[in-house]
C-alpha cells in the first residue's frame, strides 16, 4: 500500500510531466519574440537613418522630384504629374502614394 508521501511524489511527477509538455510551445514563443525583436532593430535603424538621408534631399535639379517619403527611407521614386482639383500642380510617388499640390 502506497504511503501519502508515495501519492504525493507520484502527483509532483505527473505535474511535472505536464510542465516538460509545455516546453516546445514555449520555445516557439520564445523564437517568435526573438525575431520580433530582430525586426524592431531593424526597423529602428531604418528610421535612425531617415535624417542623414532627408537632410541630403536634393533641393536644385531638373524637373524630375524625387519623392520626399521614398528619398528618406533610400528608394529612389520620382513624382508624377496628377490631375488637380484647383489650379496648384499636384503629384503623386507610385511607389508609396505620397500626393501633394504646390
Ligand atoms: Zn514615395
Amino acid at each position: 500500500m502506497a504511503s501519502i508521501l508515495e501519492k504525493l511524489k507520484q502527483l509532483a511527477l505527473d505535474y511535472a510531466s505536464n510542465r516538460q509538455r509545455e516546453i516546445a510551445d514555449i520555445d516557439k514563443k520564445l523564437a517568435q519574440i526573438e525575431q520580433e525583436k530582430l525586426n524592431l532593430s531593424a526597423e529602428r535603424e531604418k528610421a535612425h537613418a531617415t535624417t542623414e538621408r532627408a537632410t541630403n534631399f536634393p533641393i536644385e535639379g531638373g524637373t524630375d522630384y524625387p519623392c520626399p517619403i521614398c528619398w528618406a527611407d533610400g528608394i529612389t521614386s520620382f513624382l508624377r504629374p496628377v490631375s488637380s482639383p484647383d489650379s496648384r500642380d499636384m503629384f503623386r510617388c507610385n511607389k508609396c502614394h505620397f500626393e501633394d499640390a504646390f
